[in-house]
């Protein structure tokens, strides 16, 4: 996903329309439009809402089994079930809270191609550096199988997985730093796209934006639920929003 040629894009056209105010924030649904009636965090149809509403992206979360089945999960358990851990014919039978069956990222992604939507892959913290490398390696062949190389983005917060990620993803495609832990200059030169970073961070250094701009990287906070903070992200200039109300935030943005 080619998020910051999309960006220059969008700007040349307002520039070239002789319209010229600052590009407001892209809105990305975080663990998808799980708000949605009939959904859930992570679910498919978490994924399809946020595409249906017309979301920028749609953020979403990774582990590996114990045999190599990369699903889609936000926490390392999944109804007490460990996923790292165990075998998928046991992850494979637990259902989410919409009574889905949890996810593969396989299945994730053949729902996508079918839609327009980019998206954000999360890979988490896995124990082991041998798992994060096993896990990136499975995770990128299924993105290339499905074609969507192009409409993917990466975002860790394992130093080591947002590595192994840098020195593996194609060409032009951006991974982002979640820790918050490393300043705009140190991102840089880390090879990241730009830092993704929680509203909490963010607010005690707002000079990060400028800084990030300045180097040429982009910035994205999470998660931005409360008006106040959407409209605090909107008045700092920041490029991309992720929030679990990506309807009200549109809303916001469209006033
Ligand atoms: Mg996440």
């Amino acid at each position: 996903m080619k998020l910051t040629k999309s960006l220059v894009a969008a700007t040349a056209l307002l520039l070239g329309a002789g319209i010229s105010y600052a590009a407001q924030p892209k809105v990305i649904a975080h663990r998808g439009y799980w708000e949605a009636p009939g959904s859930a965090q992570n679910s498919i149809r978490s994924l399809v809402k946020a595409d249906s509403i017309g979301c920028f992206a749609s953020e979403f979360d990774v582990w590996r089994t114990k045999d190599g089945i990369i699903v889609v999960n936000h926490d390392p358990t999944i109804n007490g079930v460990n996923i790292e851990s165990s075998t998928a014919d046991v992850i494979l039978q637990q259902k989410l809270a919409n009574g889905e069956t949890i996810p593969t990222l396989e299945e994730y992604l053949q729902t996508a191609q079918k839609l327009t939507i980019p998206l954000v892959l999360e890979l988490k913290s896995h124990n082991s550096n041998e798992n994060e490398r096993n896990a990136i390696r499975e995770i990128l062949a299924l993105v290339k199988k499905y074609g969507l190389e192009n409409r993917t983005e990466y975002i860790t917060f394992s130093k080591n997985g947002f590595n192994t990620l840098v020195s593996s993803v194609p060409q032009g495609v951006g991974v982002q730093y979640l820790s918050g832990d490393y300043i705009p200059a140190q991102v840089k030169q880390m090879k990241g796209k730009g830092i993704d970073y929680s509203l909490k961070v963010m607010r005690k250094h707002p000079e990060w934006i400028k800084e990030c701009h300045d180097l040429g990287l982009t910035v994205n906070v999470w998660t931005v639920n409360k008006p106040e903070d959407m409209q605090w992200c909107i008045d700092n200039g920041v490029d991309y929003i992720t929030t679990n109300f990506p309807e009200q935030l549109q809303q916001m943005l469209k006033k």
